[in-house]
């Protein structure tokens, strides 16, 4: 028998590549505009025809590139922004996969003039379907020109599934509003078949908002600023009475990278509550600076997606945030901040004197105190989303723990309450074997649930470990076509757009067979009368919102899988967050249901749930 795997050639593998990199005209019109801000332009022109399909050119005035550069820069992996991936968590610029230049050259037409400021004479650069053809010496002006033609020449079918001219423009220019509003110090020009359609000069960051939306929105600014240890948050958020009734106005930045959070969108529109009428959506310009060190960007090149370290911390800043400047502006009618708890309030960080890392130890934690009374510190919110596993089977898994066979009767928790009593006189840090192996589970930095095992311990992701367990859950429910659900008691009337609309109506059968009902879907409202059982009210427009932002982002592929997507994206939204604290009991239920699950290891996006460290590891560190 002859061998037959053969490794796939140089071009063809970069025309997959391409696949998931360049989706459409806007999707090189994006990664040609980062790598002109990356290599620090002051001044960048867009140019294109025909909706990009002909045309898409960058010219920047930036740092340009060597001649060795100029041709490496077509090479996949060739990036000279990482050097190791320890760099990957402390990303300052925009790419970092060395992979677009190469997969733009691979379907389409490319011609790279550049020059460094130093140099006299530039590089000209043609490639033609990843084959060079000809590299020469030129005259150009100090930076980088890149000219895309003919996307797709080599893919009829990917041409074929281009949209109309109308609708290509219209996701050039949200890539363009998004790296325009980013970055207002760097002047933007941008062309469209010959004629201009935005010249934007350095300026600041409202000029910036008003130049590319209009004169009319200057009045509509409502300035937000808020500086805490964890969070710097800088922008406009729209009056209510100029909300829309599309999403069109809404832009995050975190470290200048446009996101999309609907997790974070809920944390404005709950600013907003009671300002707005039924169906319009609040406007806002937001940036948020974060240490690179607490965000994850996903690696996925086209998702506009980042995973916080402390979403839940997040949220309550950012919404007390936004509240308060509505109501300095005398906005909103009654603000009461006494009311809420200092966990919500910004203002309890900005007196904080910097803290050192240190290990947080829950001190109102009670291992023995019943469930209700130890959730001091936990939303209602926050508690409705863990109801769903709360519920799910312990699993057979016991062996893996330290003393917990013991565990799990009656009789023997009054033991322990006993001894606990008997405990508290001579309480002290280290004492205490009793406390240590009742209690078999801890969190950490309200983040990974530590936890004994036989061999050393045990770290669990708390967010992924829950998505995991909901993904699984779900998917059973839609594929068994047997859910409960919870009738609202008022319907729920939600507005999308209609494309929007279109996304949820295509999924409507797998969202009923998890528990939703719809009354009605129409043009551009939703009508709900019942919810999956757990789900709260006031999460339905999160995990619906965050549904169509995964449609919108999968790339179409032969696995598309819509209840896959469907139960992977309802887990996320619902998952619970990381800085979300969680008692003991609830600590519990997490490491059971996970352990009961078909595939615990991973996260439905196949990230690892869990590590562990072994008693070897251990001992090797204290040598
Ligand atoms: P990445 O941006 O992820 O590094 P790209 O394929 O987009 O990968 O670019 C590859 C390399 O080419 C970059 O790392 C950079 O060194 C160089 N490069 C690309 N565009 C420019 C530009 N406009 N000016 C200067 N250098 C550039
Ligand atoms: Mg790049």
């Amino acid at each position: 028998m002859t061998d037959i795997i053969q490794l796939l050639p140089d071009h063809v593998a970069n025309q997959i590549a391409a696949g998931e990199v360049v989706q459409r005209p806007a999707s090189v019109v994006k990664e040609l505009l980062e790598n002109a801000i990356d290599a620090g332009a002051e001044d960048i022109k867009l140019i294109i025809k025909d909706a990009g399909k002909t045309l898409v050119q960058v010219i920047d005035n930036g740092k340009g590139m060597s001649v060795t550069d100029a041709r490496l820069s077509f090479e996949r992996h060739a990036t000279s922004k990482i050097k190791s991936a320890e760099d990957l968590f402390q990303l300052n610029t925009k790419g970092f996969r060395g992979e677009a230049l190469a997969s733009i050259a691979a379907i389409a037409h490319v011609e790279l003039k550049t020059k460094r400021p130093d140099d006299e004479l530039g590089t000209a650069i043609e490639i033609e379907g990843s084959t060079v053809k000809s590299q020469e010496v030129t005259v150009t002006p100090t930076g980088t020109s890149v000219a895309v033609k003919n996307l797709f020449f080599n893919i009829p079918a990917r041409r074929n599934f281009l949209k109309s001219d109308t609708v290509e423009l219209r996701h050039i220019t949200d890539e363009f509003h998004r790296v325009a509003l980013a970055h207002p110090n760097i002047a933007f020009a941008f062309y469209h078949n010959g004629s201009e359609l935005f010249n934007l000069p350095n300026e600041n960051y409202r000029q910036r908002v008003v130049h590319i939306f209009g004169n009319k929105t200057n009045e509509k600014l409502v300035p937000v600023e808020e500086k805490t240890e964890v969070l710097k948050i800088s922008g406009f958020v729209g009056k209510p009475e100029y909300s829309k009734k599309t999403r069109s106005e809404q832009f995050f930045f975190v470290n200048q990278r446009f996101i999309k959070s609907p997790y974070l969108n809920h944390a404005i529109s709950a600013a907003f509550e009671g300002l707005l009428k039924d169906g319009y959506h609040p406007s806002y310009f937001l940036n948020l600076t974060v240490d690179p060190k607490t965000i994850d960007i996903n690696i996925h090149p086209t998702k506009t997606e980042i995973k916080f370290d402390d979403e839940h911390t997040l949220y309550a800043i950012l919404r007390s945030a936004v509240k308060h400047s509505l109501g300095q502006f005398n906005i909103a009618p009654v603000l009461d901040f006494e009311q809420q708890s200092s966990f919500d309030t910004p203002y309890s960080y900005k007196d904080k004197a910097g803290k050192a890392p240190t290990i947080e130890v829950d001190r109102s934690f009670n291992p023995f105190a019943d469930e209700g009374s130890n959730s001091g510190n936990t939303s209602s919110k926050s508690t409705s989303a863990r109801t769903s596993f709360k519920s799910a089977p312990a699993a057979n898994w016991e062996s893996l723990y330290v003393g917990l066979e013991s565990k799990g009767n009656g009789r023997q928790e009054h033991d322990i309450e006993a001894s606990f009593e008997n405990n508290i006189k001579t309480e002290t840090i280290f004492s205490d074997a009793s406390v240590e192996t009742s209690k078999t589970t801890f969190q950490l930095q309200q983040k990974y649930i530590v936890s004994t095992l036989k061999s050393g311990m045990l770290i669990i992701d708390q967010n992924r470990a829950h998505q995991r367990i909901l993904y699984e859950s779900f998917l059973k429910h839609i594929t068994i076509k047997e859910a409960t659900s919870q009738q609202l008691l008022f319907p729920l009337q939600l507005s999308f757009t209609p494309n929007e609309v279109n996304i949820i109506s295509g999924l409507k059968e797998d969202l009923e067979h998890t528990g939703f009902v719809f009354s009605d879907v129409k043009e551009e409202t939703i009508t709900i009368t019942g919810v999956p059982v757990g789900v709260p009210e006031s999460e339905v427009s999160i995990i619906l919102e965050q549904l169509i932002s995964d449609v919108e982002h999968d790339v179409p592929d032969a696995n598309f899988s819509a209840t896959d997507l469907l139960a992977k994206s309802m887990a996320k939204s619902l998952a619970i967050k990381n800085g979300q604290s969680l008692n003991n009991t609830e600590q519990e239920h997490l490491v059971n249901s996970l352990f009961a699950c078909k595939e615990p290891n991973i996260s439905p996006t196949n990230r690892p749930t869990f590590i562990t460290l072994s008693t070897d590891d251990i001992e090797k560190k204290f040598m």
